[in-house]
Order: structure tokens, then sequence, then C-alpha cells
């Protein structure tokens, strides 16, 4: 690194990145000592490891095991700063980004802001459900099935019992999975020791998932093991149905059945999270920016967007975009950061080609399916597979330990340590993102 780059003296190229997600931490690695002056924005000052939200949501682990703040991560880095603020528009034409603490100029633009929940336009559902995309939001998820225990057994609500012990995860993805796994632990394990007057049979988990299997994106043996694996927990598995509405009370499914929950917990779909100022020609399938086979937007030399937000066709084997998961965030970006040098260099750019190491997903205290370069591993070694390649994507050492020492504590003790209701009651989401 040499120590005569400085980000106040470096004035181009001036490179503005949008979002310390899994993208936007592999550029600062990659650009880190570079003669190129970079501006990281995001409106946390933390990175979230999404993967592990449905720990935090179910009690597993505490918010800051999976969060990382960005100026920890930045530190001391000569050519690099960040600024806490929320992207409000972006001037593509004036190559400039508006933020709610001032404008920002650039001579190029990486956006990453990731995704957002996607209701799909229905916004009963959107007011009603719980999401799972931040970390307030699984603090609220947390507080909440805890809240609806305590209702249960204080009996402060009129109404069923069914319904407050009733909890429905839409979805059947790796985040549906592994949250109505959770779910299904927490009955297993925690209603019995603290909830001793409450009769645990009384509390269902049901996973509604619109195809007609579960971790989709997986063999149909991983699915299908998948699917046992939940029902070995007692999940009520509903495949190749959707939901119709739900009023915070009230789910009415597509075969006409009806299900009365206080907890809907929506892990169905994601889109683009897309700030303001691209052009909807510009836009994609997902609402995702229209990227070349270089993560360029289109008509824009020095404007790439990378990640969940970019929708790039270009790779033969992916013509329907790539999917929205960690691995593709990560090596968008680092070839991205490759390719910027190559440009200022004069060179020309390199295609994105995206390698697929596999897929996995948990399910419950000690199983799991995983596929991985032809290998394709069911229960116990493939739970610990995950757990291993977790640890190892964490960012930070401390994470890793405190991840590890709560693993190990919950997995010896039965326990989900960290039951704390930390919000007031509402009976919604604050939609704290
Ligand atoms: C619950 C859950 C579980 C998941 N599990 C897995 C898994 O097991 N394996 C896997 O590979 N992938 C998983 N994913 C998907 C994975 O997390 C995403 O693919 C990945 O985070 C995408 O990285 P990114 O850098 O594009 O966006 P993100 O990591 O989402 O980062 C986007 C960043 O942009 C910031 N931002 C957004 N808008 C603005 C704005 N207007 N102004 C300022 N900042 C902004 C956000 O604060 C955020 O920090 C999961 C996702 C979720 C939600």
């Amino acid at each position: 690194m040499t120590t005569s780059i400085n980000y106040q003296q470096l004035k181009s190229p001036h490179l503005i990145i949008i979002g310390g997600g899994f993208a936007g931490i592999e550029l600062v690695k990659q650009l880190s000592g570079k003669p190129i002056k970079v501006t990281l924005i995001d409106k946390n000052n933390y990175h979230t490891f999404q993967p592990l939200l449905y720990q935090v949501a179910s009690g597993g682990l505490g918010p800051d095991a999976i969060a990382y703040p960005l100026r920890k991560l930045i530190g001391r880095i000569p050519n690099i700063a960040f600024r806490m603020a929320k992207v409000e528009e972006i001037q593509l034409e004036n190559q400039l980004v508006r933020t709610d603490i001032g404008d920002f100029s650039y001579d190029y633009l990486c956006i990453a802001s990731g995704s957002a929940t996607n209701f799909f336009g229905n916004k009963e559902l959107q007011e009603n459900s719980m999401e799972l995309k931040s970390i307030p939001q699984a603090l609220d998820l947390r507080s909440k099935i805890l809240q609806e225990f305590e209702k249960a057994v204080s009996g402060t609500e009129s109404g069923k019992l069914e319904r407050i012990l009733n909890f429905v995860v839409v979805g059947g993805g790796p985040t549906g999975v592994e949250t109505a796994g959770a779910l299904a632990e927490i009955r297993k394990h925690v209603l019995p020791s603290d909830y001793t007057e409450l009769d645990k049979t009384l509390m269902q988990v049901h996973l509604v998932e619109a195809s007609e299997r579960v971790l989709a994106a997986m063999s149909e043996n991983s699915s299908q093991k998948a699917k046992e694996f939940l029902e070995q927990l007692g999940v009520k598995v509903h495949l190749k149905t959707a939901v119709q509405s739900y009023d915070g009370q009230l789910l009415k499914l597509s075969d006409g059945r009806t299900m009365e929950t206080n907890t809907l917990i929506w892990a169905a779909g994601v889109k683009g999270e897309v700030p303001a100022g691209i052009e909807a020609s510009n836009l994609g399938r997902g609402n995702r920016i229209l990227v070349n086979g270089f993560n360029q937007i289109n008509g824009y030399e020095n404007a790439f967007a990378v990640g969940d937000v970019a929708f790039m066709s270009a790779d033969e084997k992916y013509p329907n975009g790539h999917p929205m998961v960690a691995p593709v965030a990560v090596q968008q970006a680092s070839l991205f950061a490759k390719n910027l040098q190559r440009k200022l260099a004069g060179q020309d750019l390199v295609a994105f080609r995206y390698f697929d190491k596999g897929s996995m997903a948990t399910v419950g205290r000690h199983k799991a399916v995983l596929e991985s370069f032809g290998i394709k591993m069911q229960g116990y070694l493939a739970w610990l597979g995950w757990m291993f390649l977790h640890l190892m994507l964490l960012v930070g050492y401390r994470n890793r330990l405190v991840v590890f020492v709560n693993w190990l504590w919950n997995y010896l003790s039965y326990q989900r340590a960290i039951r704390l209701i930390t919000r007031p009651y509402t009976g919604k989401q604050s939609k704290g993102k």
C-alpha cells in the first residue's frame, strides 16, 4: 500500500459505491490502496450478513454477530471514505448522486444497493406481514414471536389460541425453509422450558409454497429431503399453494382453504432496490437495473450496477438474470474492481461469467441439504458443511467467534439464548429497513 495515497488529496478518478452489502465490501477490499478516490455510501453504518437474519429473528444470535461496522472495515484505508447517507436520486446524465446529506459528483458510479422484499403489488400483504430483510426487521420478528407466546400464556388477547400460536412462513426458498425450521425448534425446545403452562402442541408452523417443491433451485432429491426434514420437525408444508390475501388475522389460500394467524412471515420474493432517477427503460425483470456483460448500465460508459440490483442477460447460462445470491454479488464486484482498473489503463473490459459453487439450506438444529461441485449431501454432514461455510463467509474475526460460541451454546443447551422482547407490541412490523 502506498502511503502517498490520500482520500482528501486524490481528486480523480472518483468512484462512488452505493451500498455496503456483499458487493460493496468486496469492492472496498479490492480497491484498497489503489490510486482511485472511493466514496462508499450506505444508509446504515454497518454491513448485514443477511443469510443469518433468520437466526436473529429466532433468538439464536444477537444482531451484533451478523452486522459489521463499515467504518471498522474501511478504517485506515487511505483512498476510501465512508458516508452514512440515504441515496435519494441518481442523475446519470449529470454524474451526480443526491443524498439526504448532500450531493456527490462522480467520475465512476457503482450501484450495489441490493434488493427489497417483493410483495408483487399486494398492499394488504405488505401492510400485515413480517419481512426479513434487515436487522430492525429481524429484531421486530423476534419480539413479535415472543409477544405472541406471552399473549397465549396470559390470555390477554381475546380470540382463539390457535390464531396466536399459528405461525405461517410464505416462500419455500432457503430463507423460508430455514425460518420454518427455526420456529419448529422453538416449539420443541423453548416452549417446554420457558412456557411450561402452554401445551406446545398448540403451536403450529406452516410453510406455504406456490411451486411444487421447496428449494426449487436445488435438485429434486435435495428438495424432497428438505421437506422430509421439515415434516420430521412438525412443520406443515403446503406445496402448490399460493397466498391470496391476508388481513392480519385471516389468511386465504389459493386452494380455498383459510387459516387464522397473527404472524405471517413473507419470504416469497425480492426485487431490485433501485434508487430514484434510473429510467424505467433501464429496468428489467424484478425491478433490476439492465446491465451489459461488463455490468455497465445501458447507455452509460461510467455507470455500473452489480449484485442483486443488476439484471444481466449476457451471461449465456443465465439468460433470465443471475440468482440474487451473495456469490453473484461478490464475483461481480470483484470483476468490476478489476475492470475499472483496466478501463483506467486503457485496456478492454472482461465480460462477467458466474462461477456457481453450489447452494445449501439448513433445516432445524442439525440437518441441512448441500449441493456443491456435483456433490450432494444431506443431514448432519451437510449441516457441519453449512456451519463451516457460513463462519468463513462472515465478516470479521469477532463475528465469527461470537457466532461460533453462540452456536455451540445453542447446540449444547438446546436453547435460543437471546429471547428478548425489545419493542412495544403493535401487532405489526415497524417496517424498519
Ligand atoms: C433473509 C435472507 C437470507 C439469505 N440467504 C442467503 C444465503 O443463504 N446464501 C446466499 O448466497 N444469499 C442469501 N441471501 C441473498 C444475499 O443476502 C444477497 O444476494 C446479497 O446480500 C446481495 O448483495 P448486494 O451487495 O447486491 O446487496 P446487499 O447485501 O443487500 O447490500 C445492499 C446495501 O445497499 C444499501 N442501500 C440500499 N439502498 C440504499 C440507498 N438508497 N442509500 C444508501 N444505501 C442503500 C443497504 O443498506 C445495503 O447495505 C439472503 C437474503 C436474505 C434477505
